[in-house]
C-alpha cells in the first residue's frame, strides 16, 4: 500500500476551550474522492483546514508525503529525494473569495502567489478559463459574474495551481440548479485526471455521485469511514444512519 499524501495522526483541534475536532486518525491517498459529511457544527470546515494546513492541530500530527514531479503520487523510492517536490494542495470556499478586478487577474494574483509569472501565468490563465468555460468573460470584473461564474472562476483559480490535492468547502451550497450541475460537471473532469478530491457536503445526492469513500463526522469524531456503496446501503454506525434518514438537523 503506497503512503497516504496527507495523513493525520490522532488530531485534536480546539478553538478556545471549545473542541472541535477529538482523535481524528486519517489517511487520504493519491486519486481518491472523498466526502465529508455531518450536521452543521460537526467539524466538516475544521477538518478540511487541518487536512490542507491552514490550521495547526492543537494536539497530534499531520504529516504530508513529498511527491513525484510529474504525477504527484507519493514518492516511494527512498533515497531518490532528489526528484522529489512538495504536495500542492489547494482549497476552495462555499463563497469565492474574489477581489475587485477582472476574471483573468483573479487567477493570474493566485498563480502569481505560487511563483509563476509573466508569458508562462498568461499562458496558464488562459487555459484554466477555458477549461471552466470563462474564456469569454475573461476581461469581466470578476465581482460582475453571477454566482455559479463566480465558483467556476474560483475553480479555475486553483485548477491553474494543478494542485494534487483539491479541498472544496460545500462548493455548491450557494448555487442555483443550473449552476450547481455545471461545478458538479466540473469536479467530475477533475476527477477524470486523477486528481485526488476532498469534499465537505451536507447534500446527499451530491456526494453519491461524486464520492468514492464517505467520512462522517459527529461532534467533531469521525463515526464512519466507507466506501460510498457501503455507507448508503450497508453497515453503517445508527447515528450516520439517522443523519442519511434526514431525521438529524442540519
Ligand atoms: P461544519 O463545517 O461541519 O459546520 P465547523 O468545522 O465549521 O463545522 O465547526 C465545528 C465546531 O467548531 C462548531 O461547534 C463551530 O461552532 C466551532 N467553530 C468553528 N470555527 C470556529 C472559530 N473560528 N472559533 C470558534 N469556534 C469555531
Ligand atoms: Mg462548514
Amino acid at each position: 500500500m503506497a503512503e497516504p499524501l496527507i495523513a493525520l495522526d490522532n488530531v485534536v483541534l480546539r478553538y478556545g476551550d471549545h473542541e472541535a475536532l477529538t482523535g481524528i486518525n486519517l489517511g487520504v491517498n493519491a486519486g481518491e474522492r472523498i466526502a465529508f459529511v455531518g450536521a452543521n457544527g460537526s467539524g466538516k470546515s475544521t477538518l478540511l483546514r487541518v487536512l490542507h494546513g491552514l490550521l495547526a492541530p492543537t494536539e497530534g500530527l499531520r504529516r504530508e508525503s513529498l511527491v513525484t514531479p510529474a504525477d504527484g503520487r507519493p514518492l516511494e523510492t527512498r533515497g531518490s529525494l532528489g526528484r522529489a517536490r512538495p504536495l500542492r494542495v489547494a482549497m476552495l470556499f462555499q463563497r469565492p473569495f474574489l477581489l475587485r478586478l477582472s476574471a483573468e487577474a483573479n487567477v493570474r494574483v493566485g498563480l502569481w502567489f505560487a511563483g509563476v509569472r509573466g508569458a508562462h501565468a498568461r499562458q496558464q490563465a488562459a487555459e484554466a478559463l477555458r477549461r471552466v468555460g470563462l474564456a469569454t468573460e475573461a476581461q469581466r470584473p470578476a465581482r460582475a459574474l453571477s454566482g455559479g461564474q463566480q465558483q467556476r472562476l474560483a475553480l479555475a483559480r486553483a485548477w491553474a495551481l494543478q494542485p494534487d490535492v483539491l479541498l472544496l468547502d460545500e462548493p455548491t451550497a450557494s448555487l442555483d440548479p443550473t449552476a450547481k450541475r455545471e461545478v458538479e460537471a466540473l469536479l467530475a473532469e477533475l476527477a477524470a485526471q486523477g486528481m485526488t478530491l476532498l469534499m465537505a457536503s451536507h447534500q446527499l445526492g451530491e456526494v453519491r455521485r461524486f464520492a468514492q469513500r464517505v467520512v462522517y463526522l459527529e461532534r467533531g469524531r469521525v463515526l464512519a469511514d466507507a466506501p460510498v456503496q457501503e455507507f448508503f446501503e450497508g453497515a453503517v454506525p445508527p447515528e450516520a444512519r439517522l443523519f442519511l434518514k434526514g431525521e438529524l438537523p442540519w
